[in-house]
């Protein structure tokens, strides 16, 4: 491992004027950073600790929820507010890790989290570009049943591995940042990238830029939300397909709002408004369902390994749909 110096934050525009040095990373719970510096995949020059910042709080905010960047992934899942109010987010960290790594995780960190694609993960399996830019994508002809079947380039093919994020990107939450320029906000939609040409950029934040806040928006469908997670063994282990879904029912069962991310089929998490809003005064039931995952899923790319996510996503839009519709 490089060697690097560690330094404590006191407060956050204390961590955004240390890490103006170049090579410098934020730690978290380093659950991720980490263990990619065992690696020698990350070899930052100077670490900042940031998880003393004061921005742990989990509180009432404009009808909605602030969540510090600081919050704990188990304190944030088992907090009352959460629980009633955005159960989806509290069953997304629940299935995202093991209580161990919840413990130490924090939002921030969460978000900030990379591909768990092996030939990223380990340099001696093959050439990455998202670890060395230009190098190119092993996974494109080799090891791909992980990998996404949208929004990927000829350069990279990763997926997200954070359960929360696909929870957020439903609620449209909205991510609170302070940099050398000042403090700015940005819809969790804008937040990750796809890998394009640029494959080694995950987010878009700037240079020294620090995640302060996730901000919740009022919960509109209340408790009417499931989060499906489909993966390889029951705990621990990254989605092969994730579904966050958000119905609301008329008494007619007709569908008034809906809302749909999937996690694991893409470099970020993945929605189609079109198919949220042609769901709208459909009858909440297996054929609007079907049609809406239809549309989610129009122009998915198989690779070797993982054409079998194409049908597992439409089955998974549907059950998860049909889950959060019961509730209503
Ligand atoms: Fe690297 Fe992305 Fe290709 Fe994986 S899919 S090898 S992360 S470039």
């Amino acid at each position: 491992m490089r060697p690097f110096t560690y330094a404590r934050a006191a407060d956050a525009r204390g961590a955004v004027a240390a890490a103006q040095e170049a090579e410098t990373k934020f730690l978290g719970g380093g659950t991720n950073l980490l263990d990619l510096m065992k690696t020698g995949v990350e070899r930052p020059a100077h670490l900042i600790d940031v998880t003393r910042l004061p921005l742990a709080a989990i509180e009432e905010r404009e009808g909605g929820v602030r969540i510090g960047a600081t919050a704990r992934n188990s304190d944030v899942a088992d907090h009352p507010l959460i629980r009633q109010r955005y159960p989806l987010l509290s069953q997304a960290l629940v299935a995202g890790a093991s209580p161990q790594l919840r413990n130490m995780a924090t939002v921030g960190g969460n978000l900030m989290q990379r591909t768990r694609c092996p030939y990223f993960y380990d340099p001696t399996l093959g050439a990455c570009n998202k670890r060395q830019p230009g190098s190119g994508c092993s996974a494109l002809d080799g090891e791909n049943r992980m990998h996404a079947i949208l929004g990927g380039s000829d350069r990279c093919i990763a997926t997200h591995p954070s359960d929360m994020a696909v929870a957020l990107a439903a609620l449209e939450a909205v991510v609170q940042v302070t940099g050398p320029g000042g403090d700015r906000s940005i819809p969790i939609a804008d937040f990750h990238r796809l890998p394009g040409d640029t494959p080694h950029l995950d987010t878009n934040l700037g240079p020294a830029e620090l995640i302060t806040a996730v901000d919740l928006p009022p919960a509109p469908f209340g408790g009417r939300a499931h989060y499906l997670k489909v993966r390889d063994r029951r705990s621990y282990a990254f989605a092969l397909v994730s579904v966050a879904a958000m119905v609301d029912v008329d008494p007619g069962r007709r569908v008034r709002d809906a809302r749909i991310a999937l996690g694991g089929v893409a470099h970020r998490p993945w929605r189609v408004p079109d198919a949220e809003r042609a769901l709208i005064g459909r009858a909440a039931g297996d054929e609007a369902f079907r049609a809406a995952a239809a549309r989610i899923l129009d122009g998915a790319i198989p690779r070797r390994d993982n054409a079998f996510k194409i049908e597992l996503a439409r089955r998974g839009v549907v059950r998860a749909l049909t889950t959060a519709a019961a509730l209503a």
